[in-house]
């Protein structure tokens, strides 16, 4: 939590008064440089997830909204983005990043009210989806083809081109972090865009829309439409106008999604589910790891793709590490988003029933420490206390199925090789971190792990725009973040010549 703790919770009263005001009398969608009523008139209500109440309504896009996204978003590709130099186009991404850093605390208020994410968490969200307009806008002119030594008489040369229109179906958990990585590592390639939000969170996309006016993007160059997945999600998704599709979201729907890439032969980056793992070995400095471990489970009320909910704890250390642990979780409080405790509501009285249905299931587990609930909370607020749950067999649902919900769930090991096994043993393959002082462990453990990104002594995947993230196994393919991202949002073209 900041020092300016109280200042921002006053400012953020503030902001809530205004984008009720905004969003109930005009909800908006942003084709073509506009920002609009949409095609059919319908609308979906947001929903406070602090509070269980309405709080304004979005537009309920439908085809004919993605269909005019599309068609401006080819626009701006084959005319006014297009034509720009990559300076140019970096420029405008590094002006994107200025107003999204000069507009932090509405940012963070809408983001913090929309998803029920504490304020705190909800600024970095705002600093990070800063952070890659940043890290892209110097990208551009860096990124570049090569030449291939080839037969006498040849110059053979690639080019990075970008593959045109493309698709981003984002998922309410982080709008603005996954709208950062995705869609601005999109525009950095040259390409231009059209966002799907999720339909729980899409009040600071449709704000960054506004920013990127602001920017100076040419029109068309960043479309949004918000509204349910099996409409405008679907339709985004098959449309045959789109050249690329960046999915970040539920298993169920990537295969979904897949499959409609498929018929239009488009390739696809998929960012789904994890269960990572954190594995506490017995030279492990506890202290320091205790922080991160908490935290990787709790942040966001453990609504994050890549939460480190499997503990995995040396049987010489496990009761030193779960007696730390157990105070820890012990003093968590749960409150509503705007009061910035460690825990905010879960986003959706949906994910709340979810979740309680898979805790169900863990009644035969030992529940060895649990939060508090702030005594605002309001009653129709969606909320749940932080557990953490001792013991758990590896192959019990709790060590198998993402809970996306507050849950910590401790395993103990004997020896590196049953860590190992057993924090392979998952169908996701996103994260995972080793806490170990052996230098030679922690490079034998990490490249035995299967998984996109493995931490040593830390675990960092929320931050880290310059770090390559993504997934092996049933967490997807495909890398956003870093350099490596420029290189999916990229086709390459050979160009062989003959000069005799
Ligand atoms: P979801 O799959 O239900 O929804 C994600 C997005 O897909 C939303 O915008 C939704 O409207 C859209 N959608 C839904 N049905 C669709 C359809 N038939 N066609 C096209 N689009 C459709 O997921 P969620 O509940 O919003 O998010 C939670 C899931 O996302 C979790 O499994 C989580 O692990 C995953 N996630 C992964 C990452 C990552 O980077 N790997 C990040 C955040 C969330």
């Amino acid at each position: 939590m900041f020092d300016d703790n109280l200042q921002l919770r006053e400012r953020a009263r503030f902001f809530k008064l205004s984008i009720n005001r905004y969003q109930m009398e005009k909800p908006i969608v942003l084709i073509d440089g506009k920002l609009t009523e949409g095609r059919s008139g319908e609308t979906l209500e947001i929903i406070d997830p602090s509070t269980g109440e309405t709080m304004g309504e979005l537009i309920r896009g439908q085809k004919e909204d993605i269909d005019a996204a599309v068609k401006a978003a080819n626009k701006a590709f084959e005319g006014e983005w297009g034509k720009l130099t990559a300076l140019e186009k970096g420029r405008i991404i590094a002006d994107l990043g200025r107003l999204i850093l000069k507009n932090t605390d509405q940012l963070t208020s809408i983001e913090s009210q929309d998803v029920g994410k504490p304020l705190s968490q909800a600024r970095n969200d705002v600093i990070a989806c800063a952070r890659y307009c940043e890290f892209y806008a110097g990208s551009v002119d860096k990124f570049h083809g090569q030449t291939i030594p080839y037969q006498n008489g040849f110059t053979v040369l690639t080019l990075r081109e970008p593959h045109g229109v493309t698709a981003h179906i984002i998922p309410w958990n982080y709008p603005l972090q996954i709208i950062g990585r995705s869609v601005i590592g999109s525009l950095a390639a040259g390409n231009t865009v059209v966002i799907k939000p999720g339909e729980d969170a899409s009040l600071s996309t449709l704000f960054f829309g506004k920013l990127c006016l602001e920017a100076g993007f040419p029109r068309g160059t960043v479309n949004i439409v918000t509204g349910y997945g099996e409409e405008a999600g679907a339709a985004l998704a098959s449309h045959p106008g789109i050249n690329h599709l960046s999915f970040t979201g539920s298993s169920r729907v990537g295969t979904l999604v897949q499959k409609a890439a498929a018929d239009n032969t488009i390739p696809v980056t998929l960012e789904l589910g994890g269960k990572s793992p954190q594995l506490v070995f017995e030279d492990a400095d506890l202290e320091r790891a205790l922080p991160f471990i908490v935290n990787a489970a709790i942040q966001n009320a453990g609504q994050t793709c890549s939460a480190g909910s499997r503990v995995l704890i040396h049987n010489p250390v496990y009761e030193d590490l779960v007696g730390f642990l157990v105070r820890k979780i012990d003093a968590l409080t749960v409150g509503p988003a705007l009061e910035d405790h460690a825990l905010g509501p879960l986003i959706s009285q949906k994910q709340l029933t979810r979740v309680k249905n898979l805790l169900n299931q863990a009644s035969n587990l030992q529940i060895l420490a649990k939060g508090k609930l702030s005594p605002n909370c309001p009653k129709g607020g969606f909320y749940t206390l932080p557990l953490l749950l001792g013991n758990v067999p590896p192959d019990h649902c709790m060590a198998q199925e993402e809970i996306f919900g507050p849950v910590l769930s401790i395993i103990r090991f004997n020896s590196e090789e049953e860590a190992v096994r057993i924090a392979n043993n998952s169908k996701y393959g996103l994260v995972a971190s080793v806490w170990t002082k052996d230098g030679a462990r922690q490079f034998r453990v990490a490249k035995k792990l299967k998984a996109g990104q493995v931490f040593i002594n830390n675990y960092g995947a929320g931050g880290g725009v310059e770090l390559p993230f993504g997934g092996v196994k049933g967490s997807g393919y495909g890398r956003e973040k870093g350099m490596e991202a420029l290189y999916g949002f990229s086709s390459l073209k050979t160009i062989a010549i003959n000069h005799g």
